[in-house]
């Protein structure tokens, strides 16, 4: 027995969750008394194979299919290793990808899924736990099927660190294209596309304080000038002053940077669902009482136009 997670890979390179995983189903494999096995699929799966051979891998699986993500590649391929291997449990990422393909093979294979894992305890029912009404509620499941399906939450479990001696084995796939139904031609980025709020390590984040559209480039230099990404709270992409992919919270990205500033943000459930995860939170906001004040390990509480141009000047910035 063995408990089976699927990496993920963007644009050439391993994703974080990717690690994440490996700590997670680690500690499912300990509870269950099983294996750790890791697939990955596509893309340089030699070059993601050395890299995934983390402290707790037991065995790796590469199938060299495809380039980039195909729905229907990876749904014919986990259901194929899952035949192989029969796993208590496959881990997927819940990711973009990962909510694609995770419902298909769940569905094909007749297993129970869960989506958004942040917990997991292998005991007899295992004990699935996951957040609802963003963040306001822990919801625990009781998955009594012999196999099932879990999509874990980014940023939720420690990345795995520490090399390990896992075995690595090429699993020759037998891929039906008449059955894809999509082919990939291609990818190309949308304008501001190329940043991953997800990856940076200081994010400079904008609330509905800045007021107006105008005012925005004068938080972009206090990005510039830490060398931080810039995202936002929801009401900016909303009004259209920042595209989709800068938004942190529930409908938006989970970021884990070392440092979050959050300027002229209040703090809703939905925001901070998305940024709690942050190793140090900064607020500027001018209300004492605006809840983002109570996650945060430092506040200044004072009027944005003032403390950001003197922030600027403080790093070394120009402000515009
Ligand atoms: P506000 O709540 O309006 O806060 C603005 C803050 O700026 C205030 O605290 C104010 O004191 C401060 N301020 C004003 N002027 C200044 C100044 N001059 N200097 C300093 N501070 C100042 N929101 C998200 O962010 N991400 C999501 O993913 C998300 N998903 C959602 C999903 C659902 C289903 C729903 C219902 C809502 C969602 N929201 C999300 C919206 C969320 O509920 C809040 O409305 C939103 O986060 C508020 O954004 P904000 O903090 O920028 O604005």
């Amino acid at each position: 027995m063995t408990v089976l997670a699927v990496a993920e890979h963007r644009r050439g390179e391993l994703r974080d969750v990717s690690f994440e995983l490996v700590t997670a189903g680690r500690e499912l494999a300990d509870e269950h008394g099983t294996d750790l096995a890791v697939a990955i699929i596509g893309g340089d799966v030699d070059g993601f194979a050395e890299e995934l051979d983390r402290e707790g891998v037991d065995a790796i699986y590469t199938v060299a299919e495809g380039e980039e993500f195909n729905h229907g590649v990876y749904t014919q391929a986990i259901e194929q290793l899952h035949a192989e291997l029969a796993p208590r449990a496959l881990l997927l990422p819940n990711s973009v990808n990962g909510l694609d393909y995770g419902p298909a093979v769940a569905g094909s294979l007749g297993l129970p899924l869960v989506t958004d894992v942040i917990g997991l305890k292998g005991d007899e029912p295992v004990e699935i736990t996951r957040e609802q009404y963003g963040g306001k509620v822990e919801t625990t499941y009781d998955v009594d099927s012999e196999q099932y399906v879990l999509t874990i939450r980014p940023a939720e479990w420690p990345v795995a660190e520490e090399p390990g001696d896992a075995s690595i084995e090429a699993f020759e796939a037998d891929i039906d294209a008449s059955a894809l139904g999509s082919t990939v031609n291609g990818f190309e980025e949308v304008a501001g596309g190329d940043v991953d709020i997800t990856e940076a390590d200081v994010l400079v984040s904008v609330g509905r304080g800045i007021e107006e559209e105008e005012n925005i480039p004068l938080i972009e230099a206090l990005a510039d000038a830490l060398g931080a990404t810039l995202s936002s709270s929801r009401p900016i992409v909303d009004n259209g002053w920042l595209p989709q992919n800068r938004q942190v919270g529930q409908s938006g990205k989970v970021v884990t940077p070392d440092v979050y500033i959050a300027i002229g943000i209040s703090g809703a459930v939905q925001h901070v669902a998305g940024m709690k995860g942050a190793d140090t939170i900064v607020a500027i906001n001018t209300d004492p009482n605006a809840p983002i004040y109570d996650i945060a390990d430092y506040g200044i509480v004072d009027d944005l136009f003032e403390v950001v141009p003197a922030l600027i000047e403080d790093f070394g910035g120009a402000a515009p």
